[in-house]
């Protein structure tokens, strides 16, 4: 008998069937069997089994066919381990043959007979002959007809009478889809997905339920939610005299569920088994603990299930789901929040391109800031502000940004560059603004003389034309796809307050603008772990200031300009404090590398001559003598601060000014101040020693008394290793590892944006190590120096501001590292939450 083979199994409710050994599909059927659902008798093929098979090797295929009652239809389904793995398409109908058509045609009618013997002919001609679908365009017409052409057409090609025995059958449809699992495109097609080499398949052969002839006879499916949106709402289709998923073909004739004004439903043709229907549904959502698709079919007015499936489910939906499930007691909170994947709640804070519209891709890049734009291109930020002025949406699409280009990308909608790299200068502030962007798109090539941007297959775009920036994916489309809309409902906030509950790592953001600031506390980060305060000047007004300060020759000349400073940091600072009242907010000084900040552009030049009164050709003199060969390994971070003591001086005055004033009328401030780039003790002395200076000052000339904390930002492979004698001086470290990596791996952050893919796809890389923590190399140097800065200075403060404090993998490194918090992009506080709660669970 079967129960005795070890390969088959008949599918009852202590039959040993796992996920394991014969797949989810044929785990659900024994659940379902275990709640007393209408299941039709299931007999269950494990892994083994189909391994056997596809070698040739049959189990005892008469004894299967003995557990359904006398001249029973049967069908195959596939049952994988995961069933996003897919498996070959399910069989209907083995077991028709002549003698099944003649009984039958008395039983339901010859019509219907005849449709399931021709449904089963051409299943099995495709699947297990092998042969072209084609060969049965020409057959038209139903019934008789079509089933005579049809059993003629197989017999013409194969040469071979149609197989009438039951059992025969059976075993070739087991063989073809065991045989089908080991194919080369569906193995490749399931490792894409995450399946391992060895992914077993299992396969239930259940009892055909007709779903034709007299009677209410049908078949359907029905979910209690709306895939889209999450929400409760009972949704599917039902066809009658229909069998497998042909409701969901869209046939003119398949009903509605519930009652609705569109057309018929199946509750007002017949109420009883819609009622019995969707109270089966409800007790597999509770006893499953999922939202799950119900196969159905009707016979003569009787229901039965046939399947249950994980409903589909949108990321909004599936954050939705979850919650709902926790609410109603189905599953723990902590559950809920495992089961949304952090990367998903990415496409919930920004609008995304549909997943069903048609992608024209014209070009590929990194994917540096989430979210998708459709607007026409322009190549300039003046022409974007322009565009903008006038209504229009732009995409600004440049060579690479710089901060000449800020007031631009805030005009635009998306920025596309063809240089750059995850950590690029557009990357970090597309990621700030919330501002889709894609970077490093090499196979797009821009040429400014002409204004066009040609792909790599020959088509060029003129300004005007119009194209889509998916910042999610790195794709940029032509024209104008439908778009899904951002969607933080309330069901999101909630699983954001459960995230905050179960994470123990702190989450802060980076944040330079109050903007910033104002989503960051939306998300409820922690604080500001990093104010870019260079950044600050990237406003229109400004970033001349900041120009001329860099610029100035002579002493006076820098002291004029940090006066003109002072009060908009101290304005800043004050705002930043304010919106975030009560918690910690990390300002690192000036770290302003050259090459961002010189400018670049006659506009900027000529700005610049104005400004300072100069000619344009001593300024560009001047631009020549200043840039250097290795802006970012140049006069950056404390070194400008060590060379030109007044400009940290400035800053320090600012922030403690700010202190006081925001400290008035709330709770006291703790500012954080963090000096950038340091490779050695001394950098910190002699900063700390002027910044004790004025605030001794400030205490004394406002007669106000405030406490704040100093701490280095440790972003060069020398301050790892020389942690022990730089930690007494602070109250925390915070590695910047966006110049880390780039330092460890001696590889341009702006540069490897070039490369970085052909490495990836090479395997040198397993990711690109400014996106995903590189934890081997530069993971070892963040761990010497957390041990040798917590050695020297029990209780420091230990964490991390790069580009990685956004992404999952790293925060697990962080977390296992003991630190105390990460600091990540404002839109990616909500990601890197729930990461942070799943490790806690
Ligand atoms: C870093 O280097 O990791 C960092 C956060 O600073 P920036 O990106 O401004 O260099
Ligand atoms: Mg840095």
């Amino acid at each position: 008998a079967v129960q005795n083979n070890p390969f088959t199994t008949l599918v009852t409710a202590d039959a040993p069937i796992s996920n394991d050994s014969h797949g989810g599909r044929a785990k659900c059927l024994q659940r379902l069997v275990r709640l007393d659902l209408p299941v039709p008798p299931t007999v269950a093929l494990s892994f083994d089994a189909v391994k056997q098979i596809a070698s040739g090797l049959l189990p005892d295929v008469a004894a299967v066919v003995r557990q359904f009652p006398e001249g029973a239809l049967m069908c195959v389904r596939p049952s994988s381990q995961d069933p996003d793995w897919g498996g070959p398409g399910a069989v209907l109908n083995i077991g028709m043959n002549d003698a099944r058509f003649a009984h039958l045609r008395g039983a339901i009618g010859e019509d219907a007979a005849a449709a399931l013997y021709t449904r089963f002919i051409q299943a099995y001609a495709i699947n297990v002959a092998r042969l072209d679908p084609d060969m049965f365009d020409d057959v038209d017409g139903d019934g008789r007809a079509a089933m005579k052409a049809s059993l003629r057409a197989y017999e013409r090609e194969t040469e071979e009478e149609f197989p009438q025995d039951p059992a025969t059958q059976l075993a070739a449809v087991l063989r073809s889809m065991a045989r089908a699992w080991n194919g080369t495109s569906a193995r490749l097609l399931r490792q894409a997905k995450g399946a391992p080499l060895d992914a077993g398949l299992g396969l239930v052969v259940q009892q055909m339920v007709f779903g034709v002839g007299a009677g209410q006879c049908g078949s359907g499916v029905l979910q209690l939610v709306d895939s889209a949106t999450g929400a409760p709402q009972v949704t599917g289709r039902y066809l009658s005299q229909s069998q497998g998923r042909d409701a969901l073909a869209g046939d003119a004739d398949t009903l509605y569920l519930t009652k609705d004004a569109r057309g018929p439903s199946l509750e007002e043709l017949a109420p009883q088994v819609f009622a019995e229907l969707r109270c089966h549904a409800a007790l597999m959502r509770k006893k499953l603990r999922e939202e799950m698709q119900v196969e159905f079919v009707i016979e003569d007015g009787n229901l039965y299930i046939l399947d249950g499936v994980r409903v589909v489910r949108s990321s909004r939906a599936a954050v939705r789901i979850a919650v709902a499930l926790a609410q109603d007691g189905i599953i723990s909170r902590a559950e809920a929040l495992m089961r949304v994947q952090p990367r998903t709640l990415t496409e919930l804070l920004h609008r995304q391109v549909d997943v069903g519209a048609r992608r024209d891709v014209i070009g590929r890049g990194i994917a540096a800031s989430p979210g998708a734009a459709t607007g026409r291109i322009v190549f300039s930020a003046a022409e974007a502000q322009a565009g903008a002025a006038r209504g229009e949406a732009c995409i600004l699409v440049r060579q690479e940004t710089s901060p000449e280009d800020i007031r631009g990308m805030h005009a635009a909608r998306a920025v596309l560059t063809e240089r750059g790299g995850i950590t690029s200068h557009a990357a970090v502030i597309g990621r700030g603004m919330g501002l889709p962007c894609v970077v490093g798109a090499s196979s797009l090539s821009i040429n400014l003389p002409k204004q066009q941007l040609t792909a790599r297959d020959g088509r060029s775009f003129s300004v005007g034309d119009e194209i889509t920036v998916d910042g999610t994916t790195g794709d940029v489309l032509a024209g104008a796809p439908a778009m899904q809309e951002a969607a933080l409902d309330e069901t999101f906030r909630t699983l954001m307050d459960w995230a905050e509950e179960a994470a123990d790592i702190g989450i802060r953001a980076n944040a330079d603008t109050p903007a910033d600031a104002q989503t960051a506390r939306n998300f409820h980060a922690h604080g500001i772990g990093l104010c870019r305060t260079e950044h600050m000047f990237f406003e229109p007004g400004r970033l001349t200031v900041m120009r001329e300060m860099i610029f100035a020759e002579t002493g006076e000349d820098r002291r004029a300009v940090l006066e003109r400073l002072l009060p908009m940091q101290r304005e800043d600072f004050t705002e930043l404090f304010r919106i975030m009242q009560g918690q910690p907010v990390c300002i690192r000084l000036f770290d302003p590398p050259l090459h961002e900040f010189l400018p670049t552009d006659r506009t900027g030049q000529r700005e610049l001559a104005e400004a300072l009164g100069l000619p344009l050709s001593s300024v560009m003199r001047r631009i020549y003598a200043m840039s250097e060969y290795n802006p970012m390994l140049g006069l950056r971070g404390v070194r400008l601060g060590v060379t030109v003591p007044e400009i940290y001086e400035m800053q320090a005055r600012a922030i403690f000014e700010a202190t006081v004033e925001a400290s008035r009328d709330g709770e006291p401030v703790v500012p954080e101040i963090m000096i950038p780039l340091v490779s050695a003790r001394r950098e910190v002395e002699l900063v700390k020693t002027s910044v004790d200076a004025i605030a001794a000052a400030v205490r004394n000339e406002r007669d106000a008394s405030f406490n704040y904390r100093l701490g280095v930002m440790v972003e060069t492979p020398r301050a790892t290793l020389r942690a022990a004698e730089i930690a007494p001086h602070c109250a925390f470290l915070s590695f910047g590892t966006n110049d880390l990596t780039q330092m460890t791996y001696g590889l341009s952050r702006d540069d490897a944006g070039r490369f970085m893919s052909t490495y990836v796809q090479q395997g040198v890389f397993e990711e690109d190590p400014f996106h995903v923590l590189d934890v081997d190399g530069v993971g070892e140097l963040l761990q010497i120096a957390a041990e040798r800065g917590r050695r020297a200075q029990p209780g420091i403060t230990l964490s991390i501001c790069g580009e990685h404090g956004g992404n999952p993998e790293s925060i697990a490194f962080c977390r296992a590292a003991g630190f105390d918090y990460v600091s990540c992009s404002p839109f990616r506080v909500p990601v890197a939450r729930l990461a942070a709660a799943q490790l806690a669970i």
